[in-house]
């Protein structure tokens, strides 16, 4: 089978791989779509921390079941699955602790195994969800980084109805942390360096869109809360940490909460800390999806969020580093691309 390999730092090879029938608790999948991760690209230039090289990368996926193994009893062939594919060890004290979302040596497709970006993938079945009728497979791809943000949102930033809310980023992460916060019922700010993604904030309905590098975003924040700082601030940027955690630090209220979401790829941020003491500020991460693509399906359904509003392009396995490259240099307006193996 035909599969994309990141073979080095910034070397992506069009392989050959080998099928394997799947094991008694595994299913082998036909991969139909898998959207771009901003991720994909600190992997790409070998600046993530946990891309371990060679792998094939792709981890927002959708695809039709192919055959299952023996033990399989959740899903049979011809139905259609989202995931990334990730499975928690069992063994680690925060397995063992119950929280396997928290599992600190997961197998992670796409990073640490074989990802999506190739006609076939293997994965376990709780690893994956069904798509109901009526979503697409290009939708349920892209239904990967809208939960990341319903998690930060509703799980970790846990934003209220009257809150007034600063997004950092306009990225598909942070327009879904906009729309989630809008839809939690806050009056969301939302900032970008890069016009053309301030435009799409506007479009999908924030309620302010500055541009971070032009306009006074903490001045802006203060005028619209009558002098006392954002409720809380979503940082959903990942690399220019030195510009947005201390923006997110000095935008919050005093006692607010900076919830980060962004993907870094070096530890260096640091933190107004006097300001963040005296005003009793807190900031927390947030990282992956544990509330499931479910909750983003019904909201696709109940037609109260459109996820074809955030992709730009659809391509083909062949062109995934044209599509790599576009994200890279943010060219043609690119929000989020489909890769259609
Ligand atoms: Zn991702
Ligand atoms: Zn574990």
């Amino acid at each position: 089978m035909k599969a994309y390999m990141l073979v080095e730092k910034d070397k992506l090879e069009l392989v050959d791989l080998p099928m394997r029938k799947p094991a008694r608790n595994e299913m082998l999948l036909k991969v139909e779509a898998c959207s771009i991760c901003g991720s994909d690209l600190e992997g790409l230039h070998g600046i993530h921390p946990k891309v371990v090289m060679p792998v094939v990368m792709g981890h927002e996926m959708a695809s039709t079941v192919v055959e299952v193994g023996a033990d399989v009893k959740q899903f049979k062939p011809g139905d259609r699955v989202a995931g990334t594919g990730s499975v928690s060890c069992g063994r680690c004290a925060n397995c063992l602790a119950g929280r396997r979302h928290e599992c600190l040596s997961p197998l992670s497709p796409g990073f640490t195994g074989q990802g999506a970006y190739a006609e076939y993938f293997i994965c376990t079945p709780h690893s994956v969800t069904l798509i109901p009728e009526g979503i697409s497979f290009d939708e349920a791809a892209v239904a990967q980084p809208a939960g990341i943000a319903n998690h930060a949102v509703t799980q970790r930033a846990k934003i209220l109805a009257g809150e007034l809310v600063l997004v950092q980023g306009c990225g598909p992460i942070g327009l879904s942390a906009m729309r989630h916060a809008k839809l939690a019922g806050a009056k969301v700010v939302s900032t970008d360096i890069v016009d053309y993604r301030c435009d799409y904030a506007v479009e999908l309905g924030a309620d302010v869109v500055l541009n971070a590098h032009r306009d006074d975003v903490r001045q802006a924040i203060m005028d619209l809360s009558g002098g006392k700082g954002a409720d809380k601030v979503i940082e959903c940027v990942g690399g220019a940490q030195d510009e947005t955690i201390p923006q997110a630090v000095r935008c919050v209220k005093n006692g607010g909460l900076v919830t980060v979401v962004g993907s870094f790829a070096e530890d260096r941020a640091t933190l107004p800390i006097i300001n963040f003491k005296f005003s009793e500020k807190a900031i927390i991460g947030s990282q992956g999806m544990a509330p499931g693509y479910a909750a983003i399906f019904d909201l696709v359904l109940s037609g109260k969020m459109d996820l074809t509003a955030l992709i730009s392009h659809t391509i083909s396995l062949d062109e995934l580093p044209q599509g790599l490259a576009m994200m890279d240099t943010k060219s043609d307006n690119v929000m989020k691309v489909v890769v259609r193996p």
